[in-house]
């Protein structure tokens, strides 16, 4: 079921911290989050530092927030099978921790071309061959899986999926037929300039495999690859449009506000900047 906007459901939202830029002791921005009307958050494994993750989830249970997701995965093309194997295990830790936080699912941004390597394809088997096996372990510890396609400016650093098809087409060859264990995260800032986009969403939905639905939005121009993603209503990303038909094809879990901006937002009061999302959010999404 679509809902035509998010007015009164921010219940429905989620707050990743990072959009907060990480400077508070996690208990803090859980509060503010709760506090801001939020119904879920996204914590990242940096967050736990310093933390044992039964205080942390001590202070989930006080904050009333359920976890929609828990960031997210070491890379793990490498150029070595040493690092491959380091890389699995602490994915495998990873893995454990979100079981640990009662995460709905654990976010896999895979990785892109390992040392100085040239060969995309041997990364993308290096990431088949690493998520057959995270699959076992997250089958053992009941925690979904959600692999991310980032946008292909970050095909060499970041990951080597690029788009939902192939996310996709990696969870139909691990895992044939319909979800059990793995889905895809849809993040729109990576992938709302594909023009497989609602298709894909489709095929997605069809096999119940959405798993998250990240929101932000694309500045025009962007200062920086990484660093510069926009507050939603900010950017030229048809966001309505995107959560309805991710809605649409059978999505009902969290929409996760997730901005990374170090030079505007992360300068800001958190409280401010969680009122400014809780406002476009329900006005542009
Ligand atoms: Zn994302």
């Amino acid at each position: 079921m679509s809902f035509s906007t998010l007015e009164n459901r921010l219940d429905r939202c989620s707050i990743n911290t990072a959009p907060l830029g990480h400077r508070l002791p996690i208990e803090q921005p859980l509060e503010l989050i709760a506090r801001a009307g939020f119904g879920y958050v996204a914590p990242w494994r940096k967050d736990m530092q310093g933390r044992t993750l039964s205080q942390v989830r001590r202070h989930l249970h006080d904050s009333g927030l359920k976890v929609n997701a828990y960031c997210r995965s070491t890379f793990i093309p490498s150029a070595t099978r040493q690092a491959f194997d380091t890389a699995i295990a602490d994915n495998r830790k990873a893995i454990e921790e979100a079981a640990e936080l009662q995460a709905q699912c654990f976010i896999l941004v895979v990785g892109g071309l390992p040392g100085d390597s040239r060969d995309l394809p041997a990364a993308r088997a290096q990431v088949a061959e690493g998520l057959a096996m995270l699959l076992e372990h997250a089958k053992q510890h009941d925690v979904a899986l959600a692999l991310e396609p980032l946008h292909p400016m970050y095909a060499a650093d970041r990951s080597c999926l690029s788009t939902l098809e192939q996310a996709l087409d990696l969870c139909e060859a691990l895992e044939p037929g319909s979800y059990r264990q793995l889905g895809v995260a849809v993040d729109v800032y990576h992938c709302w300039w594909d023009p497989r986009l609602h298709e894909q969403i489709h095929r997605a939905g069809a096999q119940n495999r959405i798993l998250g639905l990240h929101l932000s939005d694309w500045l025009v121009p962007t200062r920086d690859l990484l660093l510069d993603r926009g507050m939603m209503g900010d950017g030229v990303i048809d966001l309505r449009g995107i959560r309805q038909q991710v809605e649409t094809a059978g999505y009902d879990g969290a929409v996760e506000v997730e901005i990374f901006s170090r030079d505007n937002w992360w300068k800001r009061d958190e409280t401010e900047v969680l009122q400014r999302c809780a406002e476009r959010l329900q006005r542009c999404c």
